[in-house]
């Protein structure tokens, strides 16, 4: 049942594509400390819509990795492969508008516009369609993200009609994450900065699907040495659940907060409240503050 609307309520949302790095840990952390601070709820939601990138056992490897992390959701943890008769429903009322419709285009027909899809262009019908969402000229969506500030995009332009449910089959994650976003009440989705390009594709279906849209943080996305973004790079490290306090330590420093303000003493958890009383999301940099090897050794110059 959505929550009354005057309760913060945030989420983390891993796919199971491996063990938790770095970057994963952020996002976690980041959200939990602004749910936290509100005084409101922090959920879980594991995001397996998408066979062949899943790794067996990753979620609920991922899932006791945050366990160790002190980092524990305030309900039961939601499985999108168990959800998709929502997404089957929502999608059915965009195809019944017209807003939806079936698409035979493969990657070649749209190679010549960038892969962006301004209209049906395929040279064949195939057995398995796409299903995407028409996205009218001039569909400009603006928001005010609480790090990032000011985004405009024209999603038309940029983006094109987006699938919503892919021609091999699954569901595609920006049709999930708005259904599930706003069945399970989130008021603040804080995440990555990798997913600020997503974001306004996600109000736009939102307001198609007469969803309330949430705000939107966007975390600073952590370099590794060669400056590649962690997410995306092959070396992103797993995060040690059996010793948690470098990464938080670290992560804390990512998220801005002064470095005199993490608590020394106590168990992790009075460590983790300690954290939460003197966290302030006005110190979240929109840009990396350091990369993650200066941000590890700084716990390590400073532990020395
Ligand atoms: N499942 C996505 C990921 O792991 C995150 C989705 C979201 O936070 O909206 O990158």
């Amino acid at each position: 049942m959505p929550p009354p609307p005057s309760l913060y309520r945030g989420r983390f949302a891993p796919s199971p594509t491996g063990p938790l790095h770095f970057g994963s840990l952020l996002a976690a952390f980041g959200s939990w400390l602004m749910a936290r601070q509100a005084g409101g709820q922090w959920l879980v939601r594991v995001e397996d819509i998408d066979p062949p990138r899943e790794v067996p056992g990753a979620a609920d490897q991922q899932l006791r990795t945050l366990e160790c992390f002190g980092l524990v959701p305030d309900g039961p943890v939601l499985r999108q492969s168990d959800r998709g008769a929502l997404y089957r429903e929502a999608l059915e009322r965009l195809l019944d508008r017209g807003d939806a419709f079936e698409c035979h285009c493969s990657r070649s027909d749209l190679a010549g516009s960038g892969g962006v899809h301004r209209a049906c262009v395929a040279g064949a019908r195939r057995p398995d369609p796409a299903i995407r969402l028409r996205v009218p000229d001039g569909t400009v969506v603006d928001f005010v993200d609480r790090v990032q500030g000011a985004v405009a995009q024209d999603v038309a332009q940029v983006v094109g009609d987006f699938v919503l449910k892919r021609a091999d089959g699954p569901w595609a994650y920006q049709l999930a994450v708005v259904v599930d976003d706003a069945e399970q009440g989130i008021t603040e989705v804080v995440r990555g900065a990798d997913l600020l390009d997503s974001t306004a594709r996600q109000i736009f279906l939102q307001r198609s699907l007469g969803l309330p849209t949430p705000r939107y943080v966007h975390l600073p996305l952590v370099l590794d040495a060669d400056g590649r973004k962690l997410s995306k790079s092959l070396a992103a490290l797993p995060v040690d659940g059996n010793d948690p306090l470098p990464a938080l330590r670290a992560a804390w420093l990512a998220l801005g907060q002064p470095r005199q303000a993490w608590p020394t003493s106590g168990s992790l958890a009075t460590k983790l409240d300690a954290a939460t009383r003197v966290f302030d999301p006005r110190h979240i940099p929109r840009t990396p503050p350091a990369t993650l090897a200066a941000l590890h050794n700084t716990t390590a110059i400073d532990a020395a």
